[in-house]
């Protein structure tokens, strides 16, 4: 596995890569690092189906707000390079801010709609941060395949929108979202958790569950409105627990859904803080 930190040898490595094996598929996945078995499940994805699986941990400045987490958020270089190696990674991209903005961008990629509601509304620039970054990133490496998690559903959207809109020649793999055993999905930020605030997390995939019950029993005889208060109530009975966003909108244009007899396939998404620490997750259910 080679770990490189700068453009040029990352545009070389994969170069040499090419001539060795000029059919060679190039898979891709982003991330911010301190990897768990959500990424690993997305590397795993890359080496399936492509030949060479390049990783990039970069945490971007651009798509965190002034009172967010950036300063804090958890690193360990060391970890994730054993994780990304047991997952058959080929070539880790780890560069510094500099490398990645020698100097303030001028550039921003700001993809609408499907950013005006849930964390685009509540995390205002979160999404041009993230489209911009991903953008520079699928410049530098041009994967043929780039592998996401559904964690982030909105993310998914929006990068699907932008590589549409800006012809992007690379092909975007939603991939299923790792969970605890006790359903809390997998994420960097859950080490930020106190155990009781941990213990308690738990509602925000049991809420889900609801939910997903709700619709199996017939999404006919329910509205937006019930699913969504059916989720808060859940949520609301861990004390800790303080709602951000609880919505359920269309997949993936991310609009509001008037009834559920006109859409085929919804998100009910929630956002909820614990003390510092917000969790989101969601389902995305096909009626
Ligand atoms: P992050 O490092 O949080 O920016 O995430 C990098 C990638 O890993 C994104 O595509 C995330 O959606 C994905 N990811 C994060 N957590 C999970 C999870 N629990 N299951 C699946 N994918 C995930």
């Amino acid at each position: 596995m080679q770990v490189l930190s700068s453009i040029s040898e990352l545009r070389a490595a994969i170069r040499a890569a090419k001539r060795e094996n000029p059919d060679a598929q190039v898979g891709f996945v982003p991330t911010m690092g301190f990897l768990h078995e959500g990424h690993a499940s997305l590397l795993e994805a890359a080496r399936a189906a492509c030949d060479v699986v390049v990783l990039s941990i970069f945490v971007n400045p651009l798509q965190f707000g002034p009172n967010e987490d950036f300063e804090r958020y958890p690193r360990d270089e060391e970890r994730d390079l054993a994780l990304a190696a047991k997952a058959g990674t080929d070539i880790v991209f780890l560069p510094q801010v500099e490398e990645m903005y020698p100097a303030p961008t001028r550039t921003i990629v700001s993809v609408k709609e499907v950013t005006s509601r849930l964390c685009g509304a509540s995390r205002p620039g979160h999404f041009d941060g993230v489209a911009t970054v991903v953008s520079k990133l699928l410049h530098i490496v041009q994967p043929d395949q780039a592998f996401f998690g559904m964690k982030d559903a909105q993310q998914v959207a929006v990068i699907e929108q932008m590589v549409l809109d800006l012809n992007m020649p690379v092909r975007i793999v939603p991939c299923p979202i790792v969970r605890e055993p006790d359903g809390l999905a997998k994420s960097s930020r859950n080490v930020y958790l106190s155990p009781e605030e941990r213990a308690q997390s738990v509602v925000l995939s049991q809420a889900l569950q609801k939910a997903r019950l709700r619709f199996e029993a017939g999404a006919d005889d329910t509205t937006p409105s019930e699913v969504t208060l059916l989720v808060e109530t859940k949520i609301r009975q861990a004390p800790l627990a303080v709602i951000d966003y609880v919505e359920v909108l269309e997949f993936p244009s991310l609009q509001p859904v008037s009834s559920f007899a006109d859409s085929n396939r919804v998100i009910v998404a929630v956002a909820v803080k614990f003390g510092n620490t917000r969790l989101i997750d969601n389902a995305v259910i096909s009626i």
